[in-house]
């Protein structure tokens, strides 16, 4: 119910309000989160690979490193801007690589449910469904976030992995057989050192997909 509330505040909120840009605030003419001199800001960066098991890894595709103005979309989730995330995965829509890119499913990293509260929303699952429009595939919400984690941005690197050790879970009433075989494409709003998207891959990979990738609007370079 709460979080239906949030939707329709967020809905209104920007059906009222006037385009400002999300970064400078100087007023738009269009519906676009940044004016053309803030977009001219953007630095883009390049896909990765990242290691999840000593056989395994997966491509991360990215647009911008943590740098204003798209870290203005990421950080807006701290005021519950459901619009800023729908704007970040508009955005990762039209700049990455991942539109041609074949796969069956959206997965959205999961937040733990007292975040969730906070928030009223998961800025990775507002993603994944933006992203389920433009791209005409299905989200695929498959993991459960069991532990609540510490904030991986002031952690070192061993750090991270043990703060998420058994953070993620498969759901338990999912059709196992359903995945097999197929392209899974997680969905994240940041990727600092990847424990939180590898974590999740070591998951997914018991349901013996074909490929596991992950789509971010930002890395940390
Ligand atoms: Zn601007």
């Amino acid at each position: 119910m709460y979080k239906i509330l949030n939707l329709i505040k967020n809905q209104l909120f920007d059906l009222i309000s006037p385009p400002f840009c999300v970064n400078c605030k100087k007023f738009i003419s269009q519906r676009t989160p940044f004016c053309i001199d803030c977009l001219s800001q953007v630095k883009i960066v390049a896909s990765v690979k990242l290691r999840v098991t000593e056989n395994y890894a997966i491509n991360v595709f990215a647009v911008s490193d943590y740098q204003y103005p798209f870290k203005s979309l990421v950080l807006a989730k701290q005021s519950s801007n459901y619009l800023a995330s729908t704007q970040l995965a508009e955005l990762i829509w039209d700049m990455s690589n991942i539109k041609n890119i074949k796969f069956d499913y959206l997965t959205p990293i999961p937040l733990h449910w007292s975040r969730y509260i906070k928030r009223g929303y998961n800025q990775s699952e507002a993603m994944a469904l933006t992203l389920s429009g433009k791209s005409g595939k299905p989200v695929a919400d498959i993991l459960n976030r069991t532990k609540k984690t510490e904030y991986q941005f002031f952690l070192k690197q061993q750090q991270r992995l043990n703060n998420l050790k058994g953070a993620f879970e498969l759901k338990p009433d999912i059709d196992l057989n359903r995945y097999t075989g197929s392209h899974i494409m997680l969905v994240d709003d940041l990727l600092t050192s990847g424990a939180t998207l590898s974590t999740a891959a070591k998951e997914i990979i018991k349901l013996k997909p074909l490929a596991i990738s992950a789509v971010v609007g930002c890395r940390v370079t």
